[in-house]
C-alpha cells in the first residue's frame, strides 16, 4: 500500500520567473529506479494537492531533489512556487515510470533527450554509475526556449565532471549538448530538426543514430514526443514498456489540459 511521507523542504534555488528547483528530506524507506517519478504536493485546506514529479536526485542521495515549472495558474504550482525552507512536501511512496535503463535493450550510446522540465529524469539517470557500465557514450540533450531555462548547465559542466566517485566516467563518456529555439547560444533548435539533419550528431562527433548501436529515452512537452516517436517509429524502432525492453522509451513531461 503506498503512503505519504511528509518531508521538509531544505532549499529552494529559483532559476527563472517560470522554472525552480528545491530539495527535501527523504524518509529512508522511500524507494525508487533512477528515471522514475512519483506523486508529490502540498496540503491545501486540509486536503493533499498532488501531481506528477520525476526525480533529479538520484536513488542513492540522502536528499530529494525536483525540478518544477510555475504555471501562473495552476492548481499547485501558483501555491508551490512559494514553499520556503522548513515548510512541509508531501511525497507518495510508490515511484513509477518507464523511463529506466531495464526497460532499453542493450546499445553503445543513450540519448536522452529532453525539453524543458523533461530533462529532471534524465539527471538522476546520468548520476547513476550503471548508465556508464552499461553505455560507452551518454547524450544529455536539453531543448529549451531561453538560455536561463538550461537549469543544471553549470552543474553539468562544472560540478558532476568532478564528482569524486563517477567523475572519471563523466568525463569520458557524458555529452551534454544544451540547445535553445528563441535566443543565439551555441546550440540552437528544435531536437527534432537536429536529429532529422544529422547535425546533433555530426556536432558531438558520433555516426548518424541508428538502430543497431544507439537507444533512445525522451521526456517533453507532448508535441515533441508525438514528433520524436512518430520519427523513430518510421525508422522501424520499437518502443519499450515495463514488460518488454524497446530502441527508445517515452514519458511524458506534462499533460495538456
Ligand atoms: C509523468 C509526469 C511527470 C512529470 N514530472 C514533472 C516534473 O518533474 N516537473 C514539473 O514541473 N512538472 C512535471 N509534471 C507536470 C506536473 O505533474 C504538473 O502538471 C505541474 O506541476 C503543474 O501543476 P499545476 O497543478 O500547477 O497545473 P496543472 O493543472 O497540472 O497544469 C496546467 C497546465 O500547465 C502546463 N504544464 C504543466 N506542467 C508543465 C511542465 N512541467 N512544463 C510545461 N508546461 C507544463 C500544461 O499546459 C498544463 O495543461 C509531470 C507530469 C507527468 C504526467
Amino acid at each position: 500500500m503506498a503512503n505519504v511521507f511528509q518531508e521538509k523542504i531544505l532549499t529552494v534555488h529559483h532559476w527563472t520567473e517560470k522554472l525552480f528547483s528545491f530539495t527535501t528530506t527523504r524518509d529512508p524507506s522511500f524507494r525508487f529506479l533512477n528515471g522514475q517519478f512519483t506523486m508529490i504536493g502540498i496540503e491545501v485546506e486540509g486536503k493533499p494537492l498532488m501531481r506528477a514529479y520525476s526525480m533529479v536526485s538520484a536513488n542513492y542521495e540522502e536528499t530529494l531533489e525536483f525540478l518544477s515549472i510555475k504555471v501562473p495558474d495552476g492548481p499547485l504550482t501558483s501555491r508551490l512556487k512559494d514553499i520556503q525552507p522548513g515548510d512541509t512536501l508531501l511525497v507518495n511512496s510508490k515511484a513509477v515510470g518507464t523511463l529506466i535503463l531495464q526497460n532499453v535493450l542493450p546499445g553503445k550510446h543513450l540519448y536522452l533527450l529532453s525539453t524543458g522540465t523533461g530533462m529532471a529524469p534524465f539527471m538522476s539517470i546520468i548520476k547513476d554509475p550503471e548508465t556508464y557500465e552499461r553505455f560507452e557514450k551518454v547524450i544529455l540533450v536539453h531543448g529549451t526556449r531561453q538560455v536561463g531555462e538550461l537549469a543544471y548547465d553549470d552543474f553539468l559542466r562544472r560540478e558532476l565532471p568532478n564528482n569524486e566517485f563517477f567523475g572519471e566516467q563523466v568525463r569520458n563518456q557524458l555529452i551534454y549538448y544544451p540547445t535553445v529555439t528563441r535566443e543565439s547560444y551555441e546550440h540552437q533548435g528544435r531536437i527534432t530538426d537536429l536529429i532529422e539533419a544529422g547535425k546533433l550528431e555530426a556536432d558531438i562527433g558520433l555516426p548518424a543514430i541508428n538502430k543497431d548501436d544507439d537507444r533512445v529515452m525522451i521526456c517533453g512537452s507532448p508535441e515533441m514526443l508525438r514528433d520524436l516517436k512518430n520519427m523513430f517509429e518510421a525508422r522501424g524502432w520499437d518502443e519499450g514498456n515495463m514488460s518488454t525492453p524497446g530502441h527508445f522509451l517515452i514519458e511524458r513531461a506534462f499533460v495538456e489540459k
